[in-house]
């Protein structure tokens, strides 16, 4: 082997280290991410140019194959390092497009990765990274829960709020990185939603029992009252009370099964042309009694342009008749009821006004919400809690929406809107 070829080996040999040493680098993450690539680019094209200049120089024999695979070699580790920094940016894309915050130590408790679910709820920025996480995090449980996660052991979650906003609840839990060097990785959650439905969900369950309590507890009275052998006006006065009560328990339950049904959504529209007077003067007869027995009024307004409507005309008139009913239930003896429909910018708009205590300010959107009643002295004997969580369902159902507000002359305007 001449002189020449042999510097050219030895050459093609430090280069080669170089090279190695490079991508061992690369590969454990030792550099930054940017030097980094521009490292890779000049150790693949360093590779390449020894193996060129062999083929070139040599050009033949044990020369030529060393070349050869020196070049394929270097075309492997460029197609390497093409995949890792893919892999690199993709993962990067998920971390960030998680809603889940992500935040990453060494072994030495340095930040290598902050998600921006994290910068945000941990209300921190990019330039955490490198620092310890001592100085960027401001949470003490957070900040305990890491220490014991870089001593390698486990650690249980904690709800705790976090960020600007006070209110919301976060599940954090650190847990120690095995292998790949060692650190910690924290994942922030956030719960307010599950805690809120769940909220709601002991409420309403809550609520339910308490309402069907009342009722049975009076039943059971009046039961064994009834077994003692009262005269006959007691025994006629107690059985009324007792299919009174029996009366609502199964309006209540009545109540809860639609609302059952349309949540599940296992009530379905059955839209047809529908004409608004008619349902109207069906909704005054079926409320005719208690309207005569308060000498109370409903008078009717349907503009010309709000004479029909598709909709179900089933369901739209259970939305109207609740709120007829709420109306005259809630208004003194002798008042009017107004009970219109007009047409504004395409969709048709039904109100119902009443004379009655109107509804303070604060609870005008919360009267919609199951069981909520502005003033349990005040509710009418009868109801449920239910019927504007229904009304809401249904107008909802049909694409509409529906409001409460104060008439400035005193009492309460319900309005519907719907679509044409
Ligand atoms: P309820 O069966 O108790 O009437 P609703 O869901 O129909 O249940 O109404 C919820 C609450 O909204 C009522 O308990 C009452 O406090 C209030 N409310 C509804 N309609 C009226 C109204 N027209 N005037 C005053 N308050 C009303």
């Amino acid at each position: 082997m001449n002189v020449r070829v042999r510097a050219h080996i030895l050459t093609a040999a430090v280069i080669g280290i170089i090279t190695a040493l490079l991508a061992a680098a690369l590969l454990a993450g030792a550099l930054p991410a940017a030097p980094r690539s521009v490292l890779a680019a000049l150790a693949g094209l360093a590779a390449a140019a020894i193996a060129a200049e062999y083929v070139a120089r040599a050009g033949r024999g044990r020369v030529t194959a060393l070349a050869t695979s020196a070049q394929r070699s270097a075309e492997a580790m460029s197609r390497q390092l093409e995949e890792l920094s893919k892999d690199r940016a993709r993962m990067e894309a998920i971390l960030s497009g998680m809603v889940e915050g992500v935040f990453v130590l060494d072994r030495q408790g340095r930040v290598q990765l902050v998600n921006r679910a994290a910068q945000e709820m941990l209300h921190v920025d990019s330039s955490a990274i490198g620092r310890l996480y001592l100085e960027v995090i401001r949470h003490p449980d957070i900040s305990a829960q890491l220490a014991t996660a870089l001593r390698g052991e486990t650690v249980d979650a904690d709800e705790l709020p976090l960020g600007r906003d006070l209110s919301r609840l976060f599940m954090a839990r650190a847990a120690p990185v095995a292998g790949a060097g060692g650190g910690a990785v924290l994942v922030l959650h956030d719960i307010t939603d599950l805690k809120r439905a769940d909220q709601i969900r002991r409420d309403f369950v809550a609520n339910v029992s308490h309402e069907l309590r009342t009722p049975l507890t009076a039943i059971r009275g009046y039961v064994e009252a009834l077994a003692e052998g009262p005269d006959a006006e007691q025994t006629r006065r107690f059985v009324e009370i007792i299919a009174r009560h029996s009366l609502r328990m199964e309006r209540l339950v009545a109540d809860l099964l639609r609302l059952a049904r349309l949540d599940a959504r296992q009530e379905v529209l059955d839209s047809a042309p529908c004409e608004v007077q008619q349902i109207f003067t069906a909704v005054v007869t079926d409320l005719a009694q208690t309207v005569e027995d308060k000498r109370q009024r409903v008078v009717l307004a349907v503009a010309p342009d709000a004479c029909s409507i598709t909709a179900d005309p089933a369901k739209l008139h259970d939305v109207v008749r609740n709120l007829v009913e709420n109306a005259v239930n809630y208004s003194p003896e002798q008042a009017e009821i107004q009970l219109a429909a007009a047409r504004q910018d395409g969709a048709l708009v039904i109100t119902v006004s009443d004379t009655g205590p109107g509804i303070p300010e604060s609870d005008l959107t919360r009267i919609f919400e199951r069981f909520y009643r502005v003033d349990k002295a005040r509710t009418r004997p009868g109801g449920t809690g239910l019927g504007l969580a229904i009304v809401r369902h249904l107008v909802e159902l049909h694409g509409g929406s529906v409001k409460a507000e104060n008439r400035k002359t005193g009492g309460a305007m319900f309005t519907v809107t719907l679509p044409s």
